[in-house]
């Protein structure tokens, strides 16, 4: 079986929907569509229960308004009379629910992780329903299944983790029966179940891992991602001009990239595809043609095939006396990075200085000055003498690719084009990845850094491809112009 899954812009009106009902029924049964919502709908959802929770009431009811209208646009695209009348019913009690739930935060007076994560679920429930429709009217026998019911996680409301187990055993019950049946599973993407039954989500961009749990939990043959753009592409589009498609990626570049910034790929999604070899294909509803990137466990071997940043970090220096047991600190920085759920993004360790250093995704901890009082109690609670060191909007720059850590000259490479673009280098790591090479920079020069790192390593695409497809650059434009 497939599992296919859309993006927000590839769902983003009626037309786009169509195109994506197009894209469904041209592959082979049985199949799955994870959905995510219209574009801006999520965000809209958000900004609805933030102002509910501090009595923006006209606010509210202006964001409600034109998510009821977004819905109900893309409704009227359903061809038939029956069809459109039975979702509009569904989308009404939809919205219903979500008046209740922002009534709930306006009473309460604040907005709890639970409460956000079922309010901003309505953008994929809801897209489930219209997708579901238009298929029906156009003769495929559809249904749609929301994953509160499916993908099982924790319940960290906001970022929650699944349970692989439980979720094989809930979509054999909830979503087999139905592709046994010759029936096309509509399913939301982002949202998932915490043992309360209650509703989760799996963080920002969160469809991508959707896709392949569910993928995973059913043994699909393939997943595929259909986006804006024609696949991975050699950089983020919107910082370097002239990127290329990559055509071959193994999942543990993928995983880097993803992990690294590049948002194509929400930074979990390939885990689920790894242990069964499940292949991740990336495509895009506006050139469904094209062969996108493919994800495998063994791709063509290359030095550099992409380049990205990660922004918004902290770093986090620990010095250690020479005396002082190094371990000891190590284990009093990890535990409370742990015990406060901030993602290390990178750590190494200096040992001539005793530094270590430590790249951290601190968001939503307060910056430098509430993460340094915290790491300086976790130190003297274990009583360790250290000194810590904090700089704020920090990057992380990798450059990915298969080998490029093993080969020293890449390092060497890579400081001396940053050198000469005068991008100051906080820190470097060339241990912890097989397949990225990654540097510490400054926020503000992180374009500037992977616009010069691509490039110098990424090598122009071949005259003879680019005679016989349509050049990158058309492609993208085409993307952009139709998105
Ligand atoms: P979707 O709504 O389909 O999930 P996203 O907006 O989440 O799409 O992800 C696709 C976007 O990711 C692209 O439009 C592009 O701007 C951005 N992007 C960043 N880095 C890369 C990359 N290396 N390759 C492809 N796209 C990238
Ligand atoms: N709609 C969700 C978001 O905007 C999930 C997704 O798009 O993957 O984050
Ligand atoms: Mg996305």
């Amino acid at each position: 079986m497939i599992v296919m899954k859309f993006g927000g812009t590839s769902v983003g009106d009626a037309a786009r929907v169509h195109q994506v009902a197009t894209i469904i029924e041209a592959q082979p049964s049985p199949r799955a569509a994870v959905v995510s919502a219209a574009s801006g709908v999520t965000n809209m959802l958000l900004d609805a229960a933030r102002a509910a929770a501090v009595d923006g009431g006209e606010l509210v009811a202006r964001l409600v308004a034109g998510i009821r209208a977004r819905h109900h646009d893309i409704a009227t695209a359903i061809g038939d009379d029956q069809e459109r009348a039975t979702a509009v019913a569904a989308l009404d009690q939809l919205h219903a629910a979500l008046d209740d739930a922002l009534s709930d935060v306006d009473r309460a007076g604040e907005l709890s992780p639970c409460n956000a994560d079922r309010i901003v679920a309505t953008g994929e429930k809801a897209m489930s329903i219209l997708l579901a429709a238009i298929l029906r009217s156009r003769g495929v026998p559809a249904v749609h299944i929301w994953a509160d019911r499916v993908i099982a996680t924790d319940n960290r409301y906001g970022n929650a983790r699944p349970d692989r187990a439980l979720t094989r055993e809930l979509a054999d019950e909830e979503v087999r029966p139905h592709l046994d049946a010759g029936q096309t599973v509509v399913f939301t993407g982002f949202i998932g179940r915490a043992p309360d039954g209650s509703t989760t989500t799996l963080g920002r961009g969160g469809s991508d891992y959707s896709a392949t749990l569910l993928g995973a939990a059913l043994d699909a043959g393939e997943v595929q991602i259909w986006t804006d753009v024609p696949g991975v592409l050699s950089a983020d589009p919107q910082q370097v001009p002239d990127v290329r498609v990559v055509s071959g990626i193994s999942y543990d570049e993928a995983q880097e990239l993803a992990h690294f910034g590049a948002k194509v790929l929400h930074p979990r999604t390939i885990r689920p595809a790894v242990s069964l070899g499940i292949p991740v294909r990336i495509l895009s509803t506006f050139l469904p043609d094209e062969p996108g990137t493919l994800v495998t466990r063994d791709a063509p071997e290359e030095s550099v095939k992409a380049v990205t940043a990660l922004n918004n970090l902290l770093l986090l220096t620990i010095d250690v006396p020479e005396l002082e047991d190094l371990a000891a600190a190590s284990a009093a920085v990890f535990g409370a990075l742990h015990d406060d759920r901030m993602e290390v993004v990178a750590a190494s360790q200096a040992s001539s200085r005793r530094r270590m250093t430590y790249v951290v995704d601190a968001t939503g901890h307060g910056g430098c000055a509430r993460v340094k009082q915290r790491m300086a109690a976790a130190l003297e609670a274990a009583d360790v003498d250290a000194e810590v060191g904090c700089e704020e909007d920090v990057a992380l720059v990798a450059a990915v690719g298969a080998g490029v850590a093993a080969a020293p000259q890449t390092l060497s490479q890579l400081l001396s084009v940053l050198g000469r673009a005068g991008v100051p280098v906080l820190a470097t790591n060339q241990q912890h990845s097989n397949v990225a090479l990654t540097v510490a920079v400054p926020g503000r020069d992180a374009t500037r850094a992977v616009l010069a790192l691509h490039d110098a390593f990424i090598r122009p695409q071949p005259a003879s491809s680019r005679s016989r497809r349509p050049r990158r650059s058309d492609m993208l434009a085409e993307s952009l112009r139709v998105g």
